[in-house]
């Protein structure tokens, strides 16, 4: 008898703790990621990728990644690409000589392809307002637009004489100081990581399905060569500032074992692809 009470009693444990996996399992929340191009830079002169000489004379392919976060609680957009003027066959050279720059496709059509419409987000923030990351911004004038109080201040704030039209047309702002878990269960975190801008940031997604949690750099780096020789850009807010950030993002993407992806890097984005149509 003993023997029998202490077998249903080890079968109830058992099937007590297959239960609480189950509801583990259950609880993962489900995130959805997708990635669009927004556009393809050519840089004619690498060498303003770094504080020195090593890349004089040498071009290189950039693509221009923006993201989709489709949470049940909302979508989120990062990044907003080039603008849609670029839209055009051939590539338009700008002035300075560094980019020849093009867009594939509008917001409308590119997020068709998802099937979503403009009006489907409820939030909406960009790593850094640069032209390649502010592009189709304005569409985004309904969503909440979460940005660091001190980027907002230094791109449309009161003291600022020359405003971007692509940003005042977002009138719903949501000011932050720091790290942000946009719905609140930790599942897409906006991380503070300034010195390409003074409000820079970065995106981690727990994307459901995937083994491991995405690290979206923002410009925190552009390509490859950047994150292993811990490359700053000659253009950048703040040389220390930037070295600083490397060191706690390396250190988050460590303790997160996350993927790490490079939104300029067209094999990041190839990684990417394949990653999420597994
Ligand atoms: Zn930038």
């Amino acid at each position: 008898m003993k023997k029998i009470i202490f077998l249903l009693l080890a079968i109830s444990i058992v099937s007590c703790k297959k239960s609480e996996k189950k509801a583990e399992e259950t609880k993962q929340v489900d995130v959805k990621l997708h990635q669009l191009v927004g556009g393809s830079i050519l840089v004619k002169k690498l060498e303003v990728f770094s504080q020195d000489t090593t890349y004089t004379g040498q071009q290189k392919q950039f693509t221009d990644a923006y993201y989709v976060i489709s949470h049940p609680k909302g979508n989120l957009m990062w990044d907003a690409g080039l603008p849609e003027q670029l839209v055009v066959a051939e590539s338009f050279h700008e002035p300075s000589g560094v980019f020849a720059i093009q867009r594939p496709d509008s917001l409308a059509n590119q997020l068709k392809t998802i099937g979503l419409k403009i009006e489907d987000f409820k939030y909406f923030a960009m790593s850094h307002s640069h032209f390649d990351h502010i592009g189709h911004a304005s569409y985004m004038k309904d969503a909440t637009w979460i940005v660091q109080e001190n980027e907002y201040n230094a791109t449309v704030g009161d003291s600022v004489k020359v405003k971007n039209p692509s940003l005042t047309a977002l009138t719903n702002v949501k000011k932050i100081n720091g790290d942000y878990d946009v719905f609140g269960d930790g599942t897409v975190v906006i991380k503070y990581m300034p010195g390409h801008t003074v409000g820079h940031q970065v995106l981690y997604v727990e994307v459901a399905g995937l083994e491991k949690p995405v690290l979206l750099t923002g410009d925190l780096y552009h390509f490859e060569e950047n994150r292993t020789n811990k490359g700053v850009p000659s253009f950048n807010y703040n040389v220390e500032q930037t070295l600083e950030s490397m060191d706690k993002f390396e250190t988050f993407a460590k303790e997160k074992n996350a993927e790490v992806i490079i939104q300029h890097s067209p094999i990041a984005f190839e990684k990417l692809e394949k990653l999420l149509k597994k």
